[in-house]
């Protein structure tokens, strides 16, 4: 069979999404891009009924950036009958699971369902959703699942805001005080004391809620201790009612 490079979203497609059908045309001349707003995966039913779609626009920038097939199936399609749940695990109810009970398992079943529908060879997602895209390999390699996991750089607006479907509901100011995720992020790479600095700097912004900031293990996804060679910053919180989400690698020995 030949080889398919698959890339999931959930619509409302910007720069970071065209990036992942770059990436997977490097790895097959077949690309397929699904759009599916997984309900499974929205605890909270205002933030399902308010996620961004345009189903149109999506499909001729699918296409403009080489998407050769874009599916976007029902809800019907995917779950024609109750769907048993795929549990994320421990690390499923931790830091995005916090606060948003049975997240990473409704991630986990559509991204099942998916896949066998779309039996790909690669399947692309991106470092965005770091805690994600861990779950998802971590699934993959011990189910055995036939697929090749393919990691994509986080792509970031020129003013350093990480791209999000979600922010064209911040506004003007709330994308300003936005920008202080990023900028605790690149202060923290500086500092010898990361996890402080993070805090600071959030801290200065009143904008800003803090859901949590932390500094993990990128092998474990455990919290980063002295001797941990490879880290990585993550920051999630609030602006004006929009959940946002960054991370940032801090330190790598190859
Ligand atoms: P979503 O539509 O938000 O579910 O995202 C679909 C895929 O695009 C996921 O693998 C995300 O991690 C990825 N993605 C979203 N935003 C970005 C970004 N700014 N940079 C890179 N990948 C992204």
């Amino acid at each position: 069979m030949k080889d398919r490079a698959f890339v999931p979203t959930m619509g409302a497609l910007h720069a970071g999404h065209l990036s992942l059908i770059e990436l997977a045309k490097s790895y097959s001349d077949e690309v397929v891009l699904s759009i599916f707003v997984n309900p499974l995966q929205f605890e909270n039913k205002e933030d399902l009924a308010k996620y961004p779609r345009d189903l149109d626009a999506d499909k001729k920038l699918a296409m403009s950036a080489g998407a050769m097939q874009i599916w976007a199936p029902t809800v019907d399609e995917i779950y024609p009958d109750e769907p048993s749940i795929i549990s994320a695990g421990k690390l499923g109810s931790k830091y995005e699971g916090v606060n948003r009970a049975g997240h990473f398992d409704g991630v986990l079943t559509v991204v099942d369902r998916l896949f066998k529908h779309v039996q790909p060879t690669y399947a692309v997602f991106g470092e965005k959703d770091f805690q994600q895209l861990f779950l998802i390999k971590q699934w993959v390699q011990e189910n055995k699942v036939p697929v090749q996991i393919i990691s994509a750089p986080l792509i970031r607006d020129q003013d350093g805001l990480a791209l999000s479907s979600r922010n064209i509901r911040l506004g003007d100011e709330g994308r300003k005080s936005a920008l202080v995720i990023s900028q605790a992020l690149l202060a923290a790479r500086e500092s010898r004391d990361p996890h402080s600095t993070m805090l600071e700097v959030l801290a200065s912004e009143p904008g800003f809620k803090l859901d949590y900031a932390i500094v993990i293990d990128e092998e474990s996804f455990e919290e980063a201790s002295a001797s941990t060679l490879n880290t990585r910053a993550l920051i999630a919180g609030w602006v004006n009612g929009v959940r946002l989400l960054d991370n940032m690698q801090m330190s790598v020995v190859a």
